[in-house]
């Protein structure tokens, strides 16, 4: 404003000095034609860069123009303040873009609607989730794009403090895919809906109700058989051969929870203990304790079924080798292989224990054995926590259910793989499979690793 003001203040000097020179004569009469002609032209100057001035305001991306008198400080001010205007924007642009790529990186979807329940817009994750084409179904009703008669019911509902579950667009019988929605007001009436993939959790909570449904049925059996028992020592009169026979079964059913309560305690301890250490342990020391035990067992066994089987081991080649990891795990997951063999294999049958090299350094001891064998179909199940192929047999063979599921356990608490191969009617071969990093040479040898 200083500026304009100053520069028609100039102009009217110019006037009347240069109205006086050129009318020297008439001195007052020529420098008062002279300010007036210079208040003239400066309006036309003035009213001319003003124009300018506008014409460029309504496109400031061109070239300012060199506006004359004060104008050009209000170009330069306006210039100053549509840098400073582009600089927020792009920060608020990169804010914005860093913004929805955080929200793309979630693991649950994020859908935005309108008042009108219309995708303004969404991440990948709820696209999955619901089947959505982000660049096509824009400005689609949700409702019309995800047809649940759950999610439908969900959206007419005016009331949304409860998510709704429905199958997600990948779901088929032996691919669960379970999706949570939930929608939340904000804004000027538009809407947040989330999306969160619970198929995992479901399957976990479905998991632990079996499992606490399995293990009160594998305590409630025998605690039922020993309730019946204790009744009837108490009620009838028995002759001391009787009542002997009778504890004697009250022993084997006490010995059968014992043994539950025992792997069940296993399986917690191994879910929440540390990760295996390095601690080496020479097979020599394994084969001593397995051959052992086996024997042990097959007496035990024969006392009961009435004979032995032919055990055979194949001891490790070369011998001077040690597996690294918890001693007492490995060790019950190789006895548990050999015991299964011996409970499950026929008087008379076969079985050997061997450990070989694969190709890789890593170590693969293996039972085998020419036993009843499991059908195909059972086979991919059987490490799981009370699976049992033949539930009839449970009484002669005195397991437990979760054998199998503690050998997988300990093998893959140390990096390595169960590996069941079996054939109906011709036998089975239980292998763990123990990486290279996980065995070494004790003595004079090259490391393993
Ligand atoms: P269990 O205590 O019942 O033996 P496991 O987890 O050790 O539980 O084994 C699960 C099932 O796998 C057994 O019930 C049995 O049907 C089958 N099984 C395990 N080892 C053998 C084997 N060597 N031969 C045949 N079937 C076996």
């Amino acid at each position: 404003m200083l500026g304009r003001i100053l520069s028609f203040l100039l102009a009217l000097m110019l006037g009347l000095v240069s109205g006086a020179f050129i009318a020297p004569e008439q001195s007052g009469i020529g420098g008062l034609w002279g300010m007036l002609a210079a208040s003239i032209l400066w309006f036309f100057l003035d009213l001319w860069s003003g124009l300018w001035v506008k014409r460029w305001l309504s496109r400031p991306h061109s070239q300012a123009p060199a506006a004359w008198g004060g104008w050009g400080e209000i170009v330069d001010r306006v210039q100053r303040l549509v840098r400073v205007s582009e600089r927020q924007l792009s920060a608020s642009q990169v804010r914005l873009e860093q913004f929805l790529s955080a929200i793309q990186a979630s693991p649950n979807g994020v859908l935005m609607l309108d008042a009108d329940m219309r995708i303004a817009w969404c991440n990948t994750m709820a696209a999955q989730h619901l089947g959505i084409d982000p660049a096509r179904d824009m400005a689609q009703l949700i409702g019309n794009l995800v047809r649940h008669p759950d999610f439908s019911r969900y959206l007419q509902q005016g009331e949304h403090a409860q998510r709704v579950v429905i199958d997600g667009r990948e779901h088929r019988p032996d691919h669960p895919q379970r999706i949570a929605l939930q929608l939340f007001a904000y804004g000027d009436g538009q809407y947040l809906l989330l999306s969160q993939d619970i198929t995992a959790v479901e399957q976990s909570e479905a998991m632990r109700r079996d499992f606490v449904a399995n293990v009160s049925h594998e305590i409630r059996t025998p605690l039922t058989v020993l309730a019946g028992f204790v009744e009837t020592l108490l009620s009838l009169d028995l002759t001391p051969d009787q009542q002997k026979s009778y504890l004697k079964l009250m022993e084997r059913q006490s010995q059968r929870m014992q043994s539950l309560v025992d792997d069940l305690l296993t399986l917690s301890r191994l879910e929440g203990s540390p990760m295996p250490g390095r601690e080496p342990t020479p097979l020599s020391v394994f084969w001593t304790a397995l051959k052992s035990e086996a024997q042990a067992l097959d007496e035990v066994m024969a006392g009961i079924w009435g004979g032995l089987h032919e055990v055979v081991f194949d001891p490790p080649e070369p011998p001077d080798w040690a597996c690294l990891g918890q001693r007492t795990e490995l060790q019950s997951a190789m006895s548990n292989l050999v015991a299964n063999a011996l409970r499950y294999t026929q008087v008379g049958g076969q079985v050997c224990v061997s450990w070989k090299w694969g190709s890789q350094g890593e170590g693969i001891f293996t039972v085998s054995d020419n036993g009843p064998g499991i059908a195909p179909e059972h086979v991919p199940r059987i490490t799981e926590r009370f699976y049992r192929v033949d539930r009839s047999r449970l009484r002669e063979t005195g397991g437990t259910g979760l054998g199998l599921a503690i050998v997988k356990h300990v093998v893959q608490r140390h990096g390595g793989e169960l590996i069941i191969a079996s054939e109906l009617g011709r036998g089975s071969s239980f292998s763990i499979m123990l990486p290279a990093h996980r065995v070494q040479r004790v003595s004079g040898g090259a490391d393993g690793e």
